[in-house]
């Protein structure tokens, strides 16, 4: 067999000039803590239509300082979906709070609002209500936001929108982190998310306390802020720590590269969406089900994730596309089967959508360089994947029977 290149599932788009951007911080006066940050928050913030963006080093940081700055600690209880990286969940266990989910809509596989609404009114009748929700908009689809920021209105909880897939996309004609529908609203910058900084993320809010919050929570609790003082003024080397927080700052290297790639990000978006047009039609009349298009609301596209009919043939399907140099993967293994939310208490059949989506998705290669060819190449891969298994499962079958 011939040996071909192996497509990953998604990486980054680095250009010359992104490259320039990071090696002219390096010949500057400022590798952290210099003018690339506020530039980067500032084109971030203007972009998505928010008040504030508060760059860090993570979008695990920007969730747990979300938290922190919403009030989020022991007793309270946050709640998102299962079908999410586990950061998502463990945000609320950085703050001592308890974790609950929300199971998916199998059509979307974003979070059921008809479940949501079902265990909010479960939840007020128990007394177990959440304080914040995480919706996550799973592989750059918006979740129905309206519906979702309705229920948080009437049930008093806040909304932190892991937007981790979604920067770029919009709903109901806005960008995502415009922050109409919700409190704070979470970006990633992993290589594989839709643009990059290395390692980084950001918190978006148009609300100026939450913003001043979790600034002073990614730098140690520390202000140097004369007039926010609480000492005597001492002198001009006066800084004083209010609260314990972190260093979760992103640095200008990281800073650089993203505000560089941010001008392509409409770009990224339109070429992912031309790649998921690709993928439909090459894909079609194979026995699974492909990622909802929503006319309304425009995806991010961060993954292309199909779901075989059939999920016995899960396993080997996924063996041999990676056999064939297709490294596809699973977004996601539901959270609350973790070892770690077991250990909390969660079960098999807690959460039946997101754990029968588990067992039969299948992330395909989805990034800016793929080509047509590479596309072609996936689809055959997968049909003859599906082939070789069919006959066998089949067989099988009419010995049971
Ligand atoms: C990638 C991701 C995160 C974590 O992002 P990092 O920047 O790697 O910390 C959180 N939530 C979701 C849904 C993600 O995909």
């Amino acid at each position: 067999m011939e040996a071909r290149t192996p497509l990953p599932y998604g990486r980054q788009d680095i250009s010359e000039e992104d490259i320039r951007a990071v090696v002219d911080v390096l010949r500057g006066d400022w590798l952290t803590q210099g003018p690339a940050v506020p530039a980067f928050e500032q084109a971030l913030a203007a972009i998505c239509g928010a008040r504030h963006a508060v760059a860090v080093n993570s979008a695990t940081s920007a969730l747990h300082v979300a938290c922190l700055a919403l009030g989020v600690g022991p007793g309270d209880i946050v709640w998102t979906t299962p079908n999410t990286f586990v950061a998502s969940a463990n945000c609320a266990r950085y703050c001592g709070a308890d974790v609950g989910f929300v199971d998916i809509d199998p059509a979307t596989m974003n979070m059921s609002v008809t479940d949501l609404s079902a265990r909010l009114a479960a939840a007020r009748a128990n007394g177990t209500l959440p304080k914040v929700l995480i919706p996550v908009h799973f592989a750059g689809l918006p979740c129905d936001m309206q519906a979702i920021h309705a229920l948080a209105k009437s049930y008093g909880m806040r909304i932190i929108e892991d937007a981790s897939h979604a920067v770029g996309a919009r709903y109901r004609g806005e960008p995502v982190g415009s922050g109409r529908y919700s409190d704070i609203t979470i970006f990633s910058f992993h290589p594989v998310k839709i643009i990059t900084t290395g390692e980084g993320g950001a918190a978006l809010t148009n609300d100026d306390e939450l913003a001043a919050r979790m600034a002073l929570l990614r730098s140690h609790g520390i202000t140097r802020d004369v007039a926010a003082f609480r000492n005597d003024y001492l002198g001009p080397w006066q800084y004083e720590q209010h609260e314990l927080g972190f260093n979760y700052r992103m640095t200008d290297l990281q800073a650089a590269l993203g505000f560089s790639q941010l001008r392509r990000l409409a770009e990224f978006v339109e070429r992912r969406n031309a790649l998921a047009g690709l993928y439909d039609a090459a894909l079609a009349g194979l026995p699974l089900q492909r990622p909802q298009r929503d006319a309304a609301h425009l995806s991010a596209c961060h993954l292309y994730v199909v779901r075989l009919d059939e999920p016995g043939l899960h396993r080997a399907v996924f063996e041999q596309l990676r056999a064939d140099g297709i490294h596809v993967n699973l977004h996601y293994m539901p959270v609350h089967l973790q070892p770690y939310y077991r250990q909390l208490g969660f079960a098999d059949g807690d959460f039946l959508h997101a754990e029968r989506h588990g067992a039969c998705a299948i992330s395909l290669p989805m990034y800016p360089a793929l080509t047509r060819e590479d596309i072609e190449r996936v689809a055959q891969a997968l049909a003859r994947a599906i082939n070789l298994q069919l006959p066998e499962k089949e067989a099988e079958d009419a010995l049971i029977s």
